[in-house]
């Protein structure tokens, strides 16, 4: 098969393993897959050892130094670019080496020349910023996109320096180039389409990719200037998205999203060690489950691969033979496994196993055979504070409802779960989005409308199940399995789509609650027996 014939896979790498995992990446991890698809691979912002040390986040500290007047404020400025500076020509040499072994030109060299001039164009950008004191959403954005420029820099002369053709694909103008021919420009598209905002960004990165003809396209995980600024109508983690963008763009038959985890499970592991590494699960169950010990996925990333039928799969940089974690969008489960076998038998051909359509149907994802209808996964969530209202004016309670949640509102306290009756209403609410100060203010607003109670330290657990859909009985067990365990319920809800049936209870139960649901509703056994029946097993003599 010629080469340009062949199918792409998107790979997306976040910016610990940029940061830690370069050489794996680029000399092994590309390469082996390139045996078999095309690879567009997407950087997000390299870090350090976490996210609170990376790029990105300098480059946010830096831009609050720049807007602050106070004395001193330049200096800070200058102590942050330098750290970005620093850090990314530390990792020069081991990503291409120092040059030496190389006649003509010396990679080492152009790429830390090519870093230098990048930071300290921002440098001199970010001290007019200073003079100046102000900051447009847009420029704002300018600055970010160095984060992952830089990273695509360092991979591409990395994937270079080991034979492999690489273009980087900058995507700092691409809102603009999509929308150049809309009159009323982004802005209003997207404050008129919502997510089909992003289908005419995707199909320009889709062509911008193709034009990297026979080289890998290493494509910031970046996307341009966005209309009210990428941080606020995209948030943190928008390289996910980007990803899920291109992927579309060029119609690649999956998306890997790579990281230092082997995927999603279906618990804890640090709190159950019978957790299991879940093979699949649809968009929808991943939307609703935090995933354990790494930061979610940005939500918006489902929604596009969804709607473009695109599976996702978790991938783990330090162990890239394993199969990681499949989101399937439920849409692609129900036509395409069973009509199109054949396209998923490449991902195969690389040592990658994919669920093949027995695989869904014996775990009751579609089909006649549903009998193994158990939920999928179990979480916690911690730090919930529950607050009660009980209305004591006569007021009708819708209207009760909507005063509610305007005074939630307007100090932006976000609510996780919510049960009312006539005239109360029960709400959890995060500690750890909303700070406590605002909780509190929210609360003493509330008053005015009813009496108003708050019990903290509680956590919510959410029982997760794409296969729960129908299934009568699943609440009656989660409930049941609790009372056995003496766990006291202080709040319930399902919501219509049943793929979640989540309540709270007393942080102080979290633990053994979500133990107890693994071990009898998922009817995953405890580790203690899956040794037991190791042990036990038939032996060979
Ligand atoms: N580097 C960006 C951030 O930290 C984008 C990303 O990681 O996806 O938010
Ligand atoms: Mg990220």
């Amino acid at each position: 098969m010629k080469d340009l014939d062949r199918t792409w896979v998107v790979q997306k790498y976040g910016g610990t393993s940029l940061g830690k995992l370069l050489d794996k990446i680029t000399g092994d991890i590309i390469p082996s897959s390139l045996e078999h698809d095309r690879v567009a691979v997407v950087c997000s912002a390299r870090s350090g050892t976490s996210k609170s040390t990376g790029t990105t986040k300098l480059l946010l500290e830096a831009i609050s130094h720049a807007t602050d007047p106070s004395l001193g404020s330049d200096e800070r400025l200058d102590h942050v670019v330098s750290m970005i500076r620093d850090q990314h020509l530390e990792a020069v040499i081991s990503a291409v080496g120092d040059g030496s072994r190389v006649s003509g030109g010396n990679p080492a060299q152009e790429l830390e020349l090519s870093i230098i001039e990048e930071v300290e164009r921002l440098r001199v950008f970010l001290h007019a910023v200073h003079t100046i004191g102000e900051l447009s959403p847009r420029s704002q954005d300018r600055v970010l996109a160095l984060g992952e420029k830089l990273a695509c820099l360092i991979t591409a002369s990395s994937l270079e320096q080991r034979g492999v053709g690489a273009k980087v694909v900058l995507l700092d103008d691409i809102v603009e180039q999509a929308y150049q021919s809309d009159p009323n420009g982004p802005e209003a598209a997207y404050e008129e389409l919502g997510t089909p905002f992003f289908d005419r960004i995707s199909i320009k990165i889709g062509e911008r990719i193709e034009e990297c003809g026979d080289k890998v396209p290493i494509v910031t995980g970046f996307f341009g200037a966005m209309p009210h600024s990428l941080l606020h109508s995209v948030g943190r983690g928008y390289s996910d998205l980007c990803a899920a963008m291109c992927a579309v763009g060029i119609g690649a038959r999956e998306v890997q999203i790579w990281k230092e985890v082997d995927g999603i499970f279906t618990t804890d592991p640090s709190k159950v060690p019978s957790a299991r590494l879940l093979a699949t699960v649809t968009c929808e169950e991943a939307a609703e489950l935090t995933y354990f010990g790494s930061e979610v996925i940005h939500p918006l990333t489902m929604e596009h691969v969804q709607r473009a039928k695109i599976p996702l799969r978790l991938k783990n940089v330090k162990n890239p033979f394993g199969a990681g974690t499949i989101i399937f969008p439920s849409n692609y489960l129900a036509s395409r496994v069973s009509a199109e076998p054949s396209k998923m038998s490449s991902a195969a051909q690389s040592g990658i196993s994919t669920p093949t359509s027995s695989f869904l149907l014996a775990n009751g994802y579609h089909g006649d055979m549903q009998q193994r209808r158990r939920p999928t996964a179990v979480t916690a969530k911690d730090f919930i504070f529950i607050i009660n209202v009980l209305c004591h004016r006569n007021s009708k309670s819708h209207g009760f409802l909507a005063e509610v949640f305007r005074r939630l509102d307007q100090h932006k306290v976000v609510v996780d779960l919510i049960t009312t009756t006539e005239k109360s209403i029960s709400l959890a609410v995060s500690s750890a989005t909303a700070n406590a100060r605002e909780i509190k203010k929210a609360t003493s607003e509330i008053e005015k409308l009813g009496t108003v109670s708050v019990t903290r330290g509680m956590s919510i657990i959410s029982v997760v199940g794409h296969k729960m859909r129908n299934t009568v009985g699943i609440a009656g067990e989660i409930f049941s399995t609790l009372a056995g365990a003496k766990i006291n319920i202080y709040l319930i809800s399902q919501g219509a789509s049943e793929i979640n049936i989540s309540f709270v209870v007393k942080e102080s139960d979290t633990l053994l609650a979500m133990n107890v649901v693994h071990t009898k509703v998922l009817q995953i056994p405890a580790h203690s027996e899956q040794e037991n029946s190791f042990s036990k097993g038939p032996w060979l003599y």
